[in-house]
């Protein structure tokens, strides 16, 4: 960015807004909204292919001002700072607001954060330490936070943690049966995508309020997918683990695995702990399985037998994932899809939905033909749904929280 508060300064109008940020490691993804405590939203967008083949869109959220840009390679913004650049030089055209705070995701709080935090120099050192748990995601979302200290000097940035909802779940649910001393150290269970549960959990009493105050369990099914057992709006138990590799297989990363194979790579095969990480977190997965690709929709395309035992393989730990969570809060009110595939793959449903019939579980074809929200037949004893996921939302409401509570403070 230019000159220093040029950013800060949207516009010159006198209307304030709250800027959430999700700076991922080619991607940062924007959204603003309303300053306001049911903050609505005043546009969107997205700068991709940071640093290599970068495009951007963005649109305003009452339609008028939009963009959608591909650079040619070597062009556009090679950094997360240019891309920051690039978004607010848009937003700064396009809407009269002025960012009074900036939210953002950051995937992993440690056992420091419990909730969301005004972000020092102090918080950023300890979020800077987190960065062997999350590899893939902190340093970005760290990075995303630096470009937008150095673009908006003064103004308040605001850290909301993927790993907060699920503080508070109990020692069975968060320790790893190795020696009881590590658990102190902090390696636990922490879970993670817990801003798109805080924001099912805050829809659900608008679409199953019986299940609001009783046993649900989410699927969040995207790039990353874990699912999480929520009781009366409470995390009680998630798949994903210490890192976000634990627990079903995603687009690229292979979800719980036998230690023991990691052992036999190590001592067989020499690999060291960068071979580990790669294949793990980058060539596992859906993309492993198949051979083919991360991405559900060309799965979904192909004819090729591995790219339907890929999916099959993503079904059946979905499934067992619902009977193990519904196992953790003693029985099941409602499963809750969510996420790119969650909300939209009329395939994955069905291929969980047809197994888990023995839970109470029955699936209406034409309902999730049409992506539901209600999935399941009336009289079914365990209501499945769909429900958009608004993480965005959720860290704007937070935003607004912590700068209210510090002008309050
Ligand atoms: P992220 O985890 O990066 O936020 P998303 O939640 O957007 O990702 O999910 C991306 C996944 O959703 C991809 O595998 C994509 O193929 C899948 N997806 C999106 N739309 C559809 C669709 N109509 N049918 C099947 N899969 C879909």
């Amino acid at each position: 960015m230019g000159r220093q508060g040029e950013a800060a300064a949207v516009g010159d109008g006198g209307a304030t807004a709250l800027l959430v940020l999700n700076a991922g490691s080619s991607s940062i993804k924007f959204a603003l909204y309303e300053d306001h405590d049911a903050p609505a939203l005043l546009a969107k967008g997205q700068v991709d292919g940071v640093g290599v083949a970068p495009s951007f869109r963005a649109a305003a959220a009452t339609g008028g001002a939009r963009v959608a840009v591909e650079f040619p390679k070597g062009e556009g913004p090679g950094d997360h700072h240019a891309a920051l650049g690039l978004a607010m030089g848009w937003l700064r055209e396009a809407l009269p607001e002025r960012v009074v705070a900036v939210g953002h995701r950051v995937v992993h709080g440690g056992l420091r954060f419990s909730a969301p935090v005004a972000v020092d120099a102090s918080v950023l050192s300890d979020l800077a330490a987190l960065i062997p748990l999350a590899p893939l995601h902190q340093p970005h979302n760290l990075a995303g936070i630096r470009a937008a200290m150095a673009a908006f000097p003064g103004v308040p940035q605001v850290a909301c943690f993927d790993t907060a909802f699920h503080h508070g779940q109990s020692f069975e649910a968060t320790a790893f049966a190795i020696p009881r001393r590590y658990y102190g150290e902090g390696v636990r269970r922490y879970g993670f995508h817990g801003l798109s549960y805080e924001s099912i959990a805050a829809q659900l009493p608008g679409v199953d309020r019986e299940a609001a105050h009783g046993r649900t369990v989410v699927a969040h099914l995207g790039n990353g997918s874990s699912l999480c057992a929520i009781e009366a709006g409470r995390s009680v138990a998630t798949t994903m683990g210490f890192t976000a590799l634990d627990g079903i297989p995603m687009g690229t990363r292979c979800g719980a695995i036998d230690p023991g194979v990691l052992l036999y790579l190590m001592d067989e095969r020499g690999m060291d702990a960068r071979a580990l990480e790669r294949l793990l977190y980058r060539e596992s997965g859906l993309l492993g399985l198949s051979g083919i690709s991360s991405d559900m929709r060309e799965l979904e395309a192909s004819a090729a037998p591995d790219a339907r035992e890929a999916i099959a393989c993503f079904a059946y730990a979905i499934r067992g994932a619902v009977a193990r969570l519904a196992a953790a809060m003693g029985g099941l009110d409602a499963l809750v899809f969510t996420g790119g595939i969650g909300e939209n793959s009329v395939r994955v449903r069905r291929e969980v939905l047809n197994g888990l019939g023995f839970l109470g579980l029955d699936l209406d074809e034409a309902a999730n033909a049409a992506s539901g929200p209600r999935l399941s037949a009336r009289d079914a004893r365990v209501r499945a749904w769909t429900i958009r996921t608004d993480e965005e939302g959720v860290i704007a409401r937070h935003t607004r929280s912590v700068l209210t509570a510090s002008a309050s403070g």
